[in-house]
């Protein structure tokens, strides 16, 4: 399975919400040769780590693809570019995040190193991530991590809670 994390926070000028922007990425990924076959629901999160900014809606979909995963980085960034992100630092607002947090059981890259730009698969920090990890639960609960072994379910059960963290709508 390649699963991809979707995450915004700021409006964006093309789509508008938060959520109509990241429905818009789906769309603009298709064109470029990564069919979505499912996506979870839309969550509202707070910014990790905590500041001031506005809180993220956040998802999860599973795509398919015949790109590489390089190539489907590249996809990805230049749909984050498309959508209006402007990459500065790490961390701000933005208008898309979108990154590969896994494609298949391949393991990319060197995890002891964080914040590095080379690619790296599975997304170093998707275990620590409640923003990434709801909505992988309601994908497939069953999903293993490709290094730690561990089902998405239980990398959820090691994270404090977050009650805060709900679909919209909910
Ligand atoms: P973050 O997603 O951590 O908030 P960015 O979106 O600005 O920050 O990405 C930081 C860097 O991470 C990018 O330069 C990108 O090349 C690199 N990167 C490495 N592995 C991945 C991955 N699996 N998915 C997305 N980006 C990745
Ligand atoms: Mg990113």
């Amino acid at each position: 399975m390649i699963l991809i994390g979707l995450g915004a926070n700021l409006p964006s000028e093309g789509y508008g919400a938060p959520e109509s922007t990241l429905e818009a990425a789906l769309g603009l990924m298709a064109e470029r040769g990564v069919s979505v076959r499912r996506c979870s629901r839309w969550y509202r999160t707070p910014p990790v780590p905590m500041s001031d900014q506005p809180w993220y809606v956040n998802g999860v979909a599973a795509v398919e693809t015949g790109l590489s995963p390089a190539s489907l980085l590249n996809v990805l960034q230049a749909t984050e570019k498309a959508l209006g992100r402007a990459r500065r630092t790490r961390w701000e607002a933005r208008v898309a995040d979108l990154d590969l947090l896994a494609y298949g059981t391949q393991i990319i890259g060197d995890h002891g190193r964080t914040g590095e730009t080379a690619l790296a698969v599975p997304h170093p920090r998707l275990h620590e991530r409640l923003f990434v990890l709801i909505p992988l639960v309601e994908l497939d609960r069953h999903w293993r991590h490709p290094i730690l072994g561990k089902t998405a379910a239980d990398l959820l059960a090691e994270l404090p809670p977050d009650p805060r963290i709900k679909p919209f709508g909910a």
